[in-house]
C-alpha cells in the first residue's frame, strides 16, 4: 500500500513544490507515495469560476463556498483516508499526529485561503482541522507541505539511515543532543572529549545528560510532559 495524498488547493502550481527535491522528491518518483492537486476552481459550477463570496454577517475578506469545496471533496474516491483541512484553529501538528497519520494510507488535505472555508463544509465533510502553528500563513499550501514532508519521511524506505528517525527531536519526548564533526577543532572550540573517547555508554550518557538539559532550558511544556511520561 502506497501512502496517497491528494491536495484540494486553488494553486496546484504550488505542489510538489519542495516536495519534488531530496528524499521525499526521490520517494516520489520511486512511487513510494503519491501526490495528487486537485484545482477546487474546477469545481466552481457558474461562468465566472467563483469559489469566495463576501462572510455572512460582513467583515472583510472572503469564504471560500461550501458548495464548491463539496463538489471538490466529492470527486474523490471515497475511502478510508482522513480529511484534513489546514486551519489555525486546528489541533496542533505533533510527532504523534505525523506519526498516526503515517501509519495510514494517505490523507486528503483542503488548503484554505482568503478567511478561511464556510463552517458548513467543516461539518458536513467531517474535515479534522489541523494547525501547523500559532501564526497565520497565507494559505493552506504551505501548511499541507510541512505537514507532508513530516510524514513522507517516516514512510518505510523513504530515510536512508533509518536508525536517524528514532533519536530524533519529538521521537523520544526530548529535544535533541548537539551534533559534532570534524574537524577536531574549530575556531578554538574542540568537540566534547567524551565523544571521542570511543566509551559508546558514556557517549549515551552525555547525549541523554544534554537533551535533558536543552529540553529543561528551552522547552519547560516539554520537559514537564517528559517527567509525567516516565513516572
Ligand atoms: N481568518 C483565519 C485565517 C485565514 S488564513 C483566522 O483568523 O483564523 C487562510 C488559510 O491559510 C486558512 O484557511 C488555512 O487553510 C491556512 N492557514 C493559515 N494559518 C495556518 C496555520 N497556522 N496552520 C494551518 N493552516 C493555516
Amino acid at each position: 500500500m502506497t501512502f496517497k495524498a491528494s491536495v484540494l488547493t486553488l494553486y496546484p502550481e504550488m505542489f510538489p513544490g519542495p516536495l519534488g527535491s531530496a528524499l521525499a522528491g526521490r520517494a516520489l518518483r520511486d512511487d513510494k507515495w503519491q501526490l495528487e492537486t486537485v484545482q477546487i476552481r474546477d469545481f466552481a459550477p457558474d461562468k465566472h469560476r467563483m469559489v469566495d463570496d463576501t462572510p455572512a454577517g460582513g467583515s472583510a475578506g472572503m469564504v471560500m463556498k461550501p458548495d464548491v469545496v463539496a463538489r471538490a471533496l466529492d470527486s474523490l474516491e471515497q475511502d478510508n483516508r482522513p480529511r484534513i483541512l489546514m486551519s489555525p484553529r486546528g489541533r496542533p501538528l505533533t510527532q504523534d499526529l505525523v506519526r498516526e497519520l503515517a501509519s495510514g494510507e494517505g490523507a486528503v488535505i483542503l488548503c484554505g485561503r482568503f478567511e478561511g472555508v464556510d463552517e458548513r463544509v467543516i461539518e458536513a465533510r467531517n474535515l479534522m482541522e489541523v494547525s501547523v502553528g500559532d501564526y497565520i500563513l497565507s494559505g493552506g499550501e504551505t501548511g499541507a507541505i510541512v505537514l507532508l514532508d513530516a510524514i513522507v519521511r517516516l514512510i518505510p524506505g523513504v530515510m536512508g539511515n533509518h536508525e536517524s528517525g528514532e533519536t530524533e527531536s519529538f521521537e523520544t519526548g526530548l529535544l535533541e543532543h548537539p551534533h559534532y564533526t570534524r574537524p577536531q577543532e574549530w575556531e578554538g572550540r574542540s568537540i566534547p572529549a567524551v565523544l571521542t573517547s570511543g566509551n559508546h555508554k558514556a557517549v549515551d550518557q552525555w547525549r541523554l545528560e544534554e537533551a535533558k538539559r536543552i529540553t529543561r532550558e528551552r522547552r519547560p511544556d516539554l520537559w514537564e510532559a517528559y517527567q509525567n511520561r516516565s513516572k
